[in-house]
């Protein structure tokens, strides 16, 4: 285990095996209908990675960068787009994909805007959620694992860019952001 984590959350095993599930109800859901699946860039592209392999309907790939953080654990509530998607999202079934859904603004707008582009349909599947600091509703509808309100690392999660490589979920340390 990384010497800054403090304890694992969900094993590479659970993780795995949890995306397995959440592929086969969204597989259920799409019935072979096409689909453009948006990831949103970075901490979403692991599980973007696991679950595409998995689908079974035509799928097209793309990545927004839209975030609320910056290099610090709490959200300012703002959404800065840096790079927007490049596929022409009219008139197509959208599944965006999160990696943890925590006070909700970042996909409240992200929703927002591609609704605003004439989406066909959107779909949400977020690895994490953390109900706990919840400010926005937010339509969930493909939930991989509720989690308590600690501040978690790996699977594509990032502290200060570190960390996304790690195999496994784990609660980062404190002493590592309260300095
Ligand atoms: P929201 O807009 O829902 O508050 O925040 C969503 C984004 O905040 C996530 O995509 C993620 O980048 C970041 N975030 C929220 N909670 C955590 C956490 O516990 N760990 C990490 N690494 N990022 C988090
Ligand atoms: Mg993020």
């Amino acid at each position: 285990m990384n010497k800054n984590v403090e304890r694992i959350l969900f094993t590479e095993e659970q993780l795995k095996n949890r995306v397995s599930e959440m592929a086969q109800e969204i597989n259920k859901h799409y019935k072979g209908e096409p689909v453009v699946v948006v990831s949103v860039l970075k901490g979403s592209v692991v599980f973007a990675v696991d679950l595409i392999k998995q689908l079974d309907m035509p799928v097209s790939l793309d990545f927004i960068c839209a975030s609320s953080y910056g290099s610090g654990t709490i959200s300012s509530g703002k959404l800065i787009i840096k790079k927007d998607v490049e596929l022409d999202v009219e008139g197509k079934n959208i599944l965006l994909l999160e990696d943890i859904i925590d006070t909700g603004e970042t996909l409240h707008e992200i929703m927002k805007m591609l609704k605003g582009r004439g989406a066909k349909s959107i779909v949400t599947a977020m690895m994490f959620n953390k109900p706990a600091r919840r400010k926005k509703a937010v339509q969930a509808d493909f939930i991989g694992f509720d989690i308590p309100d600690e501040f978690v690392v790996g699977y594509g999660l990032d502290y200060d860019e570190q960390y996304r490589n790690l195999p496994y979920l784990g609660v980062l340390k404190r002493s590592v952001y309260e300095k």
